[in-house]
């Protein structure tokens, strides 16, 4: 499948790992926008939250879990960071592989609601 999120998952694009197990990695944004940008997706190819199936609910659960966690290791727990998800093309979603960003390290600009 010709998708870049797949190929950094599967190894075949060289990329540090800063978070992995059997079912998501989490990688370096390529252009952060915080001195802590991290994306966090899915080894499994899901396009979206809108295509999310319903057995696929659980694993979004564990998505926040990863992110708990890499958050607490890279020490952003305390000051606090931003969980992002970007769906389709309103919502800004450029990369067609469902992915959280992980935003931390600086006071983040007031959002959108
Ligand atoms: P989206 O707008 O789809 O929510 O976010 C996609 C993100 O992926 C963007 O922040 C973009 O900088 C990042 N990105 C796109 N291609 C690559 C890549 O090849 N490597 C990495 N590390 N990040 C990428
Ligand atoms: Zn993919």
């Amino acid at each position: 499948m010709d998708c870049i999120f797949c190929k950094i998952a599967a190894g075949q694009i060289p990329s540090e790992f800063i978070y992995q197990d059997d079912d998501f990695v989490a990688f370096n944004d390529i252009h952060p926008q915080a001195p802590t940008h991290i994306l966090i997706i899915p080894k499994k190819h899901i396009v979206s939250i809108a295509e999310l199936a319903d057995d696929d609910v659980p694993l979004l659960g564990r998505m926040m879990a990863v992110a708990k966690h890499v958050a607490q290791e890279l020490g952003l727990a305390q000051n606090g960071y931003r969980l992002i998800i970007n769906n389709g093309p309103d919502g800004g979603q450029v990369v067609m592989h469902l992915h959280m960003h992980l935003l931390g390290g600086r006071k983040l600009p007031d959002k959108m609601k």
